[in-house]
């Protein structure tokens, strides 16, 4: 039934537990990878049901259980996931061998909001609701990234921020790069006051596509052309972006949204390890 809400992502269900994968990412052999949606856990009210937050008042047992059905519907090893504090910032962490002893799910890697591996077998995860998840993947040096982009991320531009990690640590070539948009609110529910949208217009080139004014001095922002932007400025193809068109406030029977459920609301991840 969720095939025929979008063309760019592919719905999955294993068990309960209903997921998305972005078909170039699947394509590629590479990696596994997901984004969740709300379906299929355990937690009640307004966590219902496959809540992955930490920091909410919903019971820990229900999120540890969740994370179970989350890994054994997705085929990822529960040991192999690593965990962030993240703080709407650009800090980039680079996972490597040494870090995969200290990091777990109770050790989570401090202020920060993109992951970057090269390892096989590191489950990168970042937490959402209504922010942008972007994923990242080099195919031919296979190397794998995770980007948590809510207003101040795009702005601050941590999409091309990424892309200059790979380049510089992994030394990626742009044109091997794959990205994806993930599911965030969208152009039609995200308002926004004047000093946000200037904000926006500072950054960015093409606001026409970006910033939306409306009536009251409100505005409309279209995060995820911001983003895309930003994956363009950084050199990737755009034949090699996919742009999610699915708003998470506006599909709260599938998605936790904050904005939707005005704060109280559970936590969406995304997900990916290589192979
Ligand atoms: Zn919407």
């Amino acid at each position: 039934m969720y095939n025929k809400r979008t063309n760019n992502l592919s719905f999955h269900k294993n068990k309960d537990i209903y997921y998305i994968t972005f078909p170039s990412f699947d394509a590629s052999k590479l990696v596994r990878h997901c984004f969740t949606t709300r379906l299929g856990g355990v937690s009640k009210d307004s966590y219902q049901s496959l809540n992955l937050g930490f920091n909410t008042t919903d019971d820990e047992k229900n999120v540890n259980k969740n994370y179970e059905l989350l890994c054994e519907a997705v085929g990822i090893n529960h040991e192999n996931l690593i965990f962030t504090n993240q703080i709407h910032e650009t800090s980039i962490k680079i996972i490597r061998e040494d870090d995969l002893t200290k990091y777990n799910m109770n050790n989570r890697i401090k202020d920060t909001d993109g992951l970057v591996t090269n390892l096989p077998n590191v489950a990168l995860i970042t937490l959402y609701a209504d922010c942008v998840p972007l994923f990242f993947l080099d195919t031919k040096k296979k190397v794998a990234g995770l980007a948590h982009a809510g207003w101040r991320g795009t702005v601050k531009k941590i999409a091309l921020k990424m892309i200059e990690v790979f380049i510089n640590d992994f030394d990626s070539n742009p044109n091997d790069i794959l990205a994806a948009i993930g599911p965030s609110i969208g152009k039609c529910c995200f308002e926004v006051d004047s000093p946000v949208a200037e904000e926006f217009n500072k950054a960015f080139k093409n606001t026409n596509k970006i910033v939306y004014s409306k009536a009251n001095n409100k505005f409309m922002i279209n995060l995820w052309e911001a983003n895309k932007e930003a994956l363009l400025e950084g050199g990737l193809l755009a034949s090699n972006i996919t742009v999610t068109d699915l708003c998470t406030k506006c599909h709260k029977d599938i998605f936790f949204s904050y904005r939707g459920d005005k704060g109280q609301t559970g936590r969406l991840a995304a997900v990916m390890e290589l192979i």
